[in-house]
């Protein structure tokens, strides 16, 4: 069997989807599992709607009728039949947001976040399960909380593996024999039984956690570039798409920050040996990217732009070398914040770390931190790493921007940028 994930983009409006529809004629289905995500940009629409919400400072309607309005254009577009079930269906899924939304949020926001977030990929999974019944393409719909147990960690939640396979193994294998799966992406359940999310961008470690557990031949994604570029297209004109890729160099480029990989997606996969296809839903004939298991190296500088960063610099208060119960502490600190180091460098006086810049968490860092040790920091930077890296590479990418922080090893290269430095 085969795991296929759709992406918002890949969903977006009617036409996106009657393309789905005629990805999945042309392969001949059988024996896939349909992984959605939420339409186009409702997962960010549903976010303002549960912040504006928790908040209770503003009406939510407005937001909400936005969201209604455009899932039920999609919805009239591929439906002619006003009777079509797939009307009452998505109703009942608005229903439940507004019964949340009725009464006074009570609950921690995070909670309260996954119960609406949640119902982005409910809403789609089912508007393309029923377009797709309806267009000869033989399918049940699933409820991904029925087959993905977490704990209750809202908004990143993390799998009860041990259970969410023995709940897939038990009765998808036997429907895939009939008609494929269409479910979710995004979404599990806590045993109390309430919506938890997996994270941003989470869907395609969806797909990756039902491959692994029906141990799938494949698992592909299908995206709006033609597969894993050695750059982010919207940044740089010209970029070469690789065509296999081992799983190691797709982790690398996921822990630094490439988006086209969810970074978690990758292991349960790999696990398995199961073959990743990263392929181009506006082209579904081409070969796209596959990751696998492959000792090929690479060649092509694979380049990965991060903004918004800031760089933290941390001195003795006073001006003694730092050590290892600094440095101690101050590993504590981040790790209390949750906070990921994306780069870090350590001379005698100062240690100097550089992450994504979030107020609030920046904010509570700075406070431990401030007991013991004097701070600076810079924000508005731009990180750059480099898998490959050349000489010549690394001098273009710098050009008219001054280099703060570099640090290089035999195969990785990365700079902290000020950008756009004025004449
Ligand atoms: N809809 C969710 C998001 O936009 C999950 C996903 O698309 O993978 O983050
Ligand atoms: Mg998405």
């Amino acid at each position: 069997m085969k795991v296929y994930k759709f992406g918002g983009a890949s969903i977006k409006d009617a036409k996106a989807i009657k393309n789905v529809a005629k990805i999945l004629v042309a392969d001949e289905p059988n024996q896939i599992l349909i992984v959605v995500s939420a339409m186009g940009k409702t997962t960010n629409a549903l976010e303002k709607l549960a912040q504006h919400y928790f908040e209770q400072k503003n009406d939510c309607s407005p937001l909400l009728e936005a969201i209604k309005t455009y899932h039920y254009t999609i919805i009239e577009a591929l439906f002619e039949d006003k009777n079509h079930a797939v009307y009452n269906e998505v109703n009942n899924f608005f229903v439940e947001i507004e019964w949340v939304l009725e009464d006074e949020p009570q609950d921690e926001f995070n909670f309260i976040y996954d119960q609406l977030v949640a119902m982005g990929e409910l809403i789609a999974s089912c508007i393309v399960s029923n377009y797709l019944n309806l267009s000869g393409i033989l399918n049940q719909w699933a409820d991904a909380r029925a087959y993905l147990q977490t704990n209750n960690n809202y908004r990143s939640a993390n799998i009860n593996w041990p259970v969410t396979e023995a709940l897939i193994v038990k009765t998808l294998p036997t429907i895939l024999k009939n008609k494929l799966v269409v479910t979710q992406g995004f979404i599990g359940n806590t045993s109390e039984n309430f919506t938890t999310t997996l994270g941003r961008e989470g869907s395609d470690y969806t797909a990756a956690i039902f491959g692994n557990c029906l141990n799938a031949d494949s698992v592909t994604i299908w995206k709006d570039v033609p597969g894993v570029l050695n750059a982010d297209p919207k940044l740089f004109k010209r970029t070469v798409k690789f065509e296999t890729l081992s799983y190691g160099e797709a982790i690398e480029m996921a822990y630094y920050g490439a988006t086209v990989i969810h970074p978690k997606t990758l292991k349960p996969l790999q696990n398995k040996n199961i073959p990743l296809f990263v392929k181009p839903f506006m082209a579904s004939h081409e070969s796209g990217t596959k990751i696998c298991e492959t000792q090929k190296a690479i060649k092509t500088p694979i380049i990965i732009v991060k903004n918004n960063q800031v760089l933290i610099s941390i001195s003795t208060k006073n001006v003694s070398f730092i050590n290892h119960n600094h440095l101690k502490n101050i590993f504590v600190a981040f790790a209390d914040v949750n906070l990921q180091i994306n780069t870090m460098q350590v001379s005698a006086l100062t240690f100097s770390a550089c992450f994504d810049f979030e107020e609030h968490q920046f904010n509570t860092l700075s406070k431990i931190l401030n007991n013991e040790f004097n701070l600076r920091y810079n924000t508005n930077l731009q990180l750059i790493t480099v898998r490959h890296y050349t000489p010549a590479v690394l001098k273009k990418l710098s050009q008219n921007k001054e280099i703060i922080l570099e640090q290089l090893s035999r195969s990785t290269a990365q700079l902290v940028l000020k950008y756009k430095i004025k004449e």
